[in-house]
């Protein structure tokens, strides 16, 4: 996604844009819808302060069960570009702030939203909170299915 910064002038701008997933470089295996960007901007140079909201939904599979599901994505963020160059002998791993080229006329902040996406899919995903998952002997969908090994698996254990 990139900005054309010389329409955005100093002073707060609102930008809403959907976009693509492939134009993000994301895997459109994972995010096959697009991706609704809305961008709240406070230009006061050399800082461009953005607030970001990106909402999507992505695909998944339940990590107990193996069934597929959809997530509802929602990723927050704010972001400072500052023009210039970092101050002398800071090292910056500060994700949150990036320095762009005093004159840089094309703001490309495809990176940063990936970033954003990937992180708000990561960890765990499940169908329901109380998903009884696969059997680990015969590989069934306990929700769908009670096999065998499993009922006999429970009678042991009460048994124990
Ligand atoms: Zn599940
Ligand atoms: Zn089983």
């Amino acid at each position: 996604m990139k900005l054309h910064l010389p329409a955005y002038p100093e002073g707060i701008h609102e930008i809403h844009e959907s976009v693509e997933p492939r134009e993000l470089e994301l895997d459109t295996s994972q995010f096959p819808n697009p991706v609704e960007a809305n961008l709240r901007l406070d230009r006061h140079d050399p800082y461009l302060d953005f607030r970001i909201l990106l909402e999507t939904s992505a695909s998944a599979e339940c990590d107990r069960c193996l069934e597929p599901i959809e997530l509802k994505l929602t990723a927050k963020s704010p972001m400072l570009y500052v023009f210039g160059h970092p101050p002398e002998g800071d090292e910056v791993d500060d994700t949150e702030i990036a320095y762009i080229r005093a004159g840089t006329t094309e703001l490309d902040m495809s990176a940063q939203l990936r970033d954003l996406l990937i992180l708000a899919y990561s960890g765990r995903h499940l169908c329901s909170d109380d998903c009884k998952g696969l059997c680990p002997t015969c590989g069934a969908n306990l929700n769908l299915d009670s096999c065998e090994c499993h009922a006999e698996k429970r009678h042991t254990d009460f048994d124990n």
